[in-house]
């Protein structure tokens, strides 16, 4: 799909007009009745305010149920007083720190928390900042790298130089638009027979003078698995001792750096390993905040050039900032602070614990049916994909994708990446709100699909690029 363009109407309908109910009128239903608002030009007049609100409404019913979508990692369900204080703080402008000290206060609080949470040896050295997301997190964090190579290496860049960062195949696409837009060669390590994401000694063998990092993930958006980031950083340790060549890692813990601190307190994947250097997370996935807020922090200053720090004071005060925008609204911050208040870390280690049991007995459900084969089983993020089993020839996972959706689940199916493209699975993302009903609601749905889906003469997705949904 391109990106969105123009009206598209056909000739002979240059002028669509939207439909006025004439109920929907504030007084007058006759007025209603000849009101009819073209769509994709700037009325001429005014709306009253009802009208407006329920033209744009009823629109809106035919968007899927958040709730439904198995597909997304980012939370679609908070507690009331989440959205009243998000409500309170539509109008603040994250931006305006001057303007906004206390919102700013807590920004650095969130941060603070998370360099404790994620074991900075000095947590007080760690700095941070909030984001629109994960994908501007990763953006900050790699031009950290970039710079921190860029300024290494003088001598051979801009000149002969080209500067790469080595990653898995099953990196988010976050990571593909840094590479494209801060022109960094991407190095990717394939997937092989069994294993889904980075291997460690592979990622060593492609590093070289010029790699300014390795990014390694925890949680995999294709199959929910950690990549194993203290090998990758021992691989890297070995390289160094090898050649010389001192290579950082920054971890993508988008999803998994706020399920790991509290179900995996073991897996050591965080600052206490001294070669990551950065980490992001998404507040907005298990963060458990509504969408709109990501992390970065880096181990310490020496990690993050001071010249991509820019300083702001037109606004009244000198406030330093790291972002690719400007203004950004505050309330996601705000929930994230009243989420770390409100739950501590007995919390989260209850509201993820239940999650990921949710996921694991699904996934066993699912196994169970006979007709498909694990790939993961929600026992590291609370995600699991799963193929078709090899002796089922009637249907596929794009036909199963399909059919759920009748149900209204929203399933993704897709094929991996290189060298696994001869696979395709479908995905089930576990969050907070799918609850243990929920979830037998749809393992009762499957069932009574998967007697039509054997009695299929063969697998009837045609198109299978279409078949394919939404899946990072
Ligand atoms: C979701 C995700 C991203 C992108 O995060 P946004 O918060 O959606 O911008 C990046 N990396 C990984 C591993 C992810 O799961």
């Amino acid at each position: 799909m391109p990106l969105h363009k123009g009206p598209d109407e056909p000739e002979s309908e240059p002028d669509r007009r939207l439909a006025l109910n004439p109920f929907y009128g504030e007084a007058n239903p006759v007025g209603g009745m000849t009101d009819a608002p073209p769509r994709h030009r700037l009325p001429d007049g005014p709306l009253p305010p009802m009208s407006a609100y329920q033209v744009v409404h009823d629109e809106l019913m035919l968007d899927g149920n958040s709730r439904l979508n198995l597909a997304t990692f980012v939370t679609t369900w908070m507690e009331p007083q989440a959205g009243v204080l998000m409500a309170e703080c539509r109008d603040k402008n994250m931006i305006d720190k001057d303007e906004y000290p206390r919102t700013a206060e807590l920004e650095r609080r969130c941060v603070a928390m998370l360099a404790h949470l994620w074991n900075a040896p000095d947590a007080s050295a760690a700095v941070g900042c909030s984001t629109t997301g994960s994908s501007e997190a990763c953006m900050l964090a790699g031009m950290a790298l970039k710079r921190r190579w860029a300024r290494r290496n003088a001598d051979r860049y801009p000149g002969s130089a080209r500067p790469n960062l080595v990653m898995g195949i099953n990196v988010q696409v976050c990571w593909e638009k840094f590479c494209t837009f801060w022109e960094v060669e991407p190095r990717l390590v394939p997937m092989e027979g069994d294993r889904f994401h980075l291997d460690p000694q592979a990622a060593a063998e492609l590093c070289d003078e010029n790699t300014i990092g390795v990014v390694a993930v925890l949680g995999s958006t294709f199959d929910g698995s950690y990549e194993p980031v203290a090998e990758i950083c021992a691989a890297l340790d070995a390289l160094q001792e090898r050649t010389g060549l001192d290579v950082p890692v920054h971890v993508d813990g988008a999803s998994g750096a706020m399920v790991a601190p509290f179900l995996d307190e073991h897996l050591v994947w965080d600052f206490r390993l001294p070669r990551v250097s950065s980490i992001n997370t998404s507040g907005h996935k298990y963060g458990l905040v509504y969408p709109g807020v990501g992390w970065a922090l880096w181990r310490s200053p020496a990690e993050l050039p001071e010249e991509l720090v820019f300083r702001v004071n037109y606004l009244g005060g000198d406030m330093p900032t790291f972002a690719l925008n400007f203004s950004r609204p505050g309330a996601q911050v705000v929930a994230q602070y009243y989420t770390f208040l409100r739950l501590g870390r007995e919390g989260y280690r209850a509201v993820q614990q239940t999650t990921r049991d949710i996921a694991r007995g699904l996934a066993e459900r699912i196994e169970a049916m006979g007709d498909f084969r694990l790939l993961t089983r929600g026992d590291q993020l609370p995600v699991f994909a799963f193929t078709t089993a090899p002796e089922v020839t009637a249907f596929d996972v794009f036909d199963v994708s399909r059919r759920l959706r009748e149900h209204g689940w929203l399933v993704p199916a897709y094929t991996f990446p290189a060298n696994r493209q001869d696979l395709s699975v479908l995905r089930v993302v576990c969050r907070n709100g799918l609850s243990a009903d929920l979830a037998e609601l749809f393992v009762e749905d499957l069932n009574r699909l998967l007697p039509e889906l054997r009695s299929q003469p063969r697998p009837f997705s045609r198109d299978k690029q279409a078949a394919t949904s939404f899946h990072h």
